[in-house]
C-alpha cells in the first residue's frame, strides 16, 4: 500500500471531530482502507484535495464512541499511537463553546510530544465568531485555521495550511476524481435490485467489489465511460425482506446510510404508484442531504400510454409531488427492458462533475452585480440589504457566501431567486446550491 502522510484530528468531545474528518473523506469514506491491527479501521480514510492525496484519522472515534472517557483518562492508547505516528496534529476546538480546561489540558500534551500542530477553531458559522476565536490564542498555536464543519467553510483556507506543512509529501492522487459513488434509493419493489443487475448485467466491466464499512455493506463498482462508478450498499439493496411496515421504515434507514456514502442519488420511485409517504420521507433525505440528485421513474414498461405526452405528464406528476428537489432531473426508465438506463447512468455522472464544479469568483461577481441589480434584494425588516460581493467557499456540494451589509438577511424568496439564477449560468442542474451571509461591515470595493 502506498505510504501517505498522516494528519490526526484531536480534541476534547463534541467539538466537530467526525464532522470535521467527514469533510476531509466526503462520499469517498467508503473507500477506507484496511489498517491490520486496528479494530475501528473506519477511523482512517484517504482525503483527496487538488489532486493530491493524504490520510487522515480521527482518534475521536478511535475511542470506540466511549470519547466522554478522555475525561478519565486523558487520550486512549490507539489515539496516543496515531498522534505519534501522525505529521501533523489538527488540534479542534469549539468556537461556540470557548476555550475550556480540558483544550488546554490537550494542547498541553500535543506540545510535549512535540507535534507539528493547525489549531482549528470548528463552528465558526456566524457574524461575530470570528471574534471569539481570539480567546484560542492563549493555547500557544501560531497556524490557526477558522472553519465551519458543519457548513463546509474555511475548507480551502485548512487545506492549503496543511499542504504548506505535508504537501511535498503527498503523492498525486491518481484515482479520485475517477471514482463515482453512486446510492440508488427508494421503497421496497421500486426496483432498485433490478436497475442494479441491469447495469451489472450489460457489458460493462465489473471492477470490484468493496466489502465495506458497515458489516454487510458490499459496494461494486463498474467502469463506465472509462470512469469508475461505484455502486455503495448493493448488498443491502437486494437483501429481500417481506414487506410490512417494518421493512418500509427499514429502507429509509438504509437508504440514509447509503445517501451519506455517495456523491449522487439516484432517487427510484414506481410508475404504476404515486409517490408515498416512504418515497417522500427518502426523497426529503436526499434533498437535505446535500447531494446530487436525480430522479428516475421506473416501470415505464408498465404503463398505458407510452406517447412523449405520456411521459411529459408522468414526470410533470412526479415533479408536482416533489417541489423541493426542483433542481432534479427527472427521467422515465424501465429498469426490467433497459429503457434509457445508459441515458440514467450518464446525467449521474453529468451531476457529480457539476456537483464538484469550482466557478470562478469574477464571472460569479459580475452576474452577482447584474441580478442584484435587476432585481434588488428587498428590504428586510425596514433595513436596506446590499450585496458586495460573492464568492465560492466549498464544492461537493457548493456552497456560495455573500457579503452583506451588517444585519442584513435574504427572505427565503429571494435566496431562492439567487440560488436559481446560479444554477442556471453555472449549469449545476441536480445539483443543491447552498448560499450563506456575511456580515462585511464596511462598504468595501467589490473585487
Ligand atoms: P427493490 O425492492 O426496490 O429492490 O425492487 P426489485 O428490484 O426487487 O423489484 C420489485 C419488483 O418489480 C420485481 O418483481 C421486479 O421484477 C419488478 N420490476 C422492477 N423494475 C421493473 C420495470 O422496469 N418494469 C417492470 N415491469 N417490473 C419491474
Amino acid at each position: 500500500m502506498r505510504q501517505l502522510p498522516l494528519v490526526a484530528i484531536v480534541g476534547r468531545p463534541n467539538v466537530g471531530k467526525s464532522r470535521l474528518f467527514n469533510r476531509f473523506c466526503g462520499y469517498r469514506k467508503a473507500l477506507v482502507h484496511d489498517r491490520p491491527g486496528l479494530t475501528r479501521d473506519r477511523q482512517y480514510a484517504t482525503a483527496r484535495w487538488e489532486g493530491k492525496q493524504f490520510e487522515v484519522v480521527d482518534t475521536g472515534g478511535l475511542l470506540g464512541g466511549d470519547e466522554e472517557r478522555i475525561l478519565e483518562k486523558g487520550i486512549g492508547d490507539q489515539a496516543f499511537a496515531a498522534i505519534d505516528e501522525a505529521r501533523l496534529v489538527l488540534f479542534v476546538v469549539d468556537a461556540r463553546a470557548g476555550l475550556t480546561p480540558l483544550d488546554e489540558e490537550l494542547g498541553a500534551v500535543l506540545r510535549r510530544r512535540r507535534k507539528q500542530v493547525i489549531l482549528v477553531v470548528n463552528k465558526v458559522d456566524g457574524p461575530g465568531q470570528e471574534a471569539s476565536a481570539t480567546e484560542f490564542h492563549r493555547l500557544g498555536f501560531d497556524q490557526v485555521s477558522l472553519t465551519s464543519a458543519e457548513h463546509g467553510l474555511g475548507f480551502d483556507e485548512l487545506h492549503e495550511r496543511i499542504f504548506s506543512f505535508i504537501g511535498d509529501l503527498c503523492p498525486a492522487d491518481t484515482e479520485g476524481e475517477e471514482n463515482v459513488q453512486l446510492a440508488i434509493v427508494g421503497r421496497p419493489n421500486a426496483g432498485k435490485s433490478t436497475l442494479v443487475n441491469r447495469i451489472l448485467g450489460e457489458d460493462r466491466v465489473l471492477v470490484s467489489s468493496i466489502p465495506g464499512t458497515t458489516r454487510d455493506a458490499v459496494d461494486v463498482s463498474i467502469a463506465f465511460r472509462g470512469r469508475q462508478v461505484t455502486l455503495v450498499d448493493t448488498a443491502g439493496i437486494r437483501k429481500k425482506a417481506r414487506i410490512g411496515d417494518a421493512e418500509e421504515k427499514l429502507s429509509v434507514s438504509m437508504a440514509i446510510k447509503q445517501i451519506e456514502r455517495s456523491a449522487v442519488v439516484i432517487l427510484l420511485l414506481d410508475a404504476t404508484k404515486g409517490i408515498g409517504a416512504q418515497d417522500a420521507a427518502i426523497a426529503g433525505h436526499a434533498a437535505r442531504s446535500g447531494r446530487g440528485v436525480i430522479v428516475a421513474v421506473n416501470k415505464w414498461d408498465l404503463v398505458a400510454d407510452r406517447s412523449h405526452r405520456g411521459a411529459r405528464e408522468l414526470v410533470q406528476q412526479m415533479k408536482d409531488r416533489l417541489r423541493f428537489l426542483d433542481y432534479a432531473p427527472v427521467l422515465v426508465i424501465s429498469a426490467l427492458d433497459g429503457t434509457r438506463v445508459v441515458k440514467l447512468l450518464d446525467q449521474a455522472l453529468a451531476i457529480e462533475e457539476r456537483w464538484r464544479a469550482r466557478v470562478s469568483t469574477s464571472r460569479l461577481n459580475s452576474l452577482l452585480e447584474k441580478w442584484t441589480t435587476e432585481k434588488p434584494p428587498p428590504r428586510h425588516r425596514g433595513r436596506a440589504v446590499k450585496v458586495y460581493y460573492g464568492t465560492q467557499v466549498a464544492s461537493g456540494p457548493p456552497v456560495f457566501k455573500l457579503f452583506v451589509n451588517s444585519g442584513a438577511r435574504f427572505y427565503f424568496s429571494y435566496e431562492r431567486y439567487l440560488v436559481n439564477r446560479i444554477r442556471e449560468a453555472f449549469d449545476f442542474e441536480g445539483v443543491p446550491i447552498r448560499l450563506v451571509t456575511a456580515e462585511r461591515k464596511q462598504r468595501r470595493a467589490r473585487r
